[in-house]
């Protein structure tokens, strides 16, 4: 029997760290979030952060485009939002529409205010160990290790997914923090070789029951960061077959409540932190 890895309430507890911080400043922290279009998931990802934002005491303000804004539009709201002195935080939701340049738009948000540390010079600040603002759902699952008392030190972390914003930077964390780090994905031969090699097993993968219980050894700390969403009955599971996984693990992470509200608060720790250091 698996150690459940509680986000929601971690998450509660460093929101309410955030709260306290946050009331101390001369000024409240302001997040700016962009959204483009009607995506539905968008949408909901957007109000959750502006609801986060008011727990934790921080200012949020909506900048809604339709979903035919140009790029050159977009780059010029957030070439606002860089000069307004009012905005710690800017946030654009992905994805954008296809005829507009993801990496341009993020290219253009002031590193300072780059609350989702995509920015590549917050990236490589990351890589070299020496970022104040760290990508949200790594920085998080570093976190909830820390509460549990799991140190990487020496460890072997699988990682399954290479995105950008997941899979890359947490191997980056995790070799920060002296882990011997293996990277899978797509292209990967033979899978549950590598996976069953885990002391710590991260799945980012957004496939359904990729990882069954024959491939993680018994004892490991499993971390399922998927967020799949069954269409017919509106309910979220993850990558791993918790069923099978569950019993041979030392540690697990549910979904949902597991690394989901893990991610939210790194975010809101990200925005006070940008705004602690522009107001001092
Ligand atoms: P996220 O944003 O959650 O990290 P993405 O969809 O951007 O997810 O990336 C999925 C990652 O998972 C990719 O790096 C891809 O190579 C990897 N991946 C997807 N399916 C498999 C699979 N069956 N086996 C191994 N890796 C996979």
């Amino acid at each position: 029997m698996a150690v459940l890895m509680d986000g929601k309430k971690l998450a509660e507890k460093l929101c309410s760290e955030v709260a306290e911080a946050a009331g101390k400043l001369a000024r409240r922290p302001c997040l700016a979030a962009v959204l483009v279009g009607t995506d539905p998931a968008s949408q909901i990802y957007v109000r959750n952060k502006e609801r986060d934002c008011q727990k934790c005491g921080i200012d949020s303000r909506r900048y809604d485009r339709d979903e035919a804004v140009s790029e050159a539009e977009l780059l010029s709201l957030i070439a606002d939002l860089n000069a307004d002195d009012t905005v710690d935080g800017i946030l654009v939701q992905l994805p954008l529409p296809e005829h507009i340049c993801e990496r341009n738009v993020i290219n253009a948000i002031d590193p300072d205010k780059d609350v989702d540390a995509f920015h590549p010079i917050n990236v490589g600040k990351m890589v070299t160990g020496q970022a104040h603002l760290l990508p949200c759902t790594p920085a998080g699952i570093m976190e909830m290790l820390r509460e549990y008392g799991i140190s990487p030190d020496g460890k072997h972390c699988v990682i399954v997914g290479r995105s950008n914003i997941v899979g890359r930077p947490m191997g980056m964390l995790m070799l920060n923090a002296d882990a011997t780090v293996t990277y899978c994905h797509r292209r990967t031969r033979d899978l549950a070789a590598l996976t069953r090699m885990a002391d710590i097993l991260i799945v980012a993968a957004g496939c359904p029951r990729l990882i069954t219980g024959d491939m993680v050894r018994s004892g490991a700390v499993v971390i399922d960061v998927a967020m799949n969403r069954d269409s017919e009955t509106g309910r979220f599971f993850g990558d791993v077959c918790f069923d099978e996984v569950e019993p041979k693990a030392a540690f697990i992470t549910p979904v949902p409540g597991g690394v989901g509200p893990m991610t939210r608060a790194q975010l809101m720790r990200n925005i006070l932190e940008a705004s602690r250091s522009r107001q001092s």
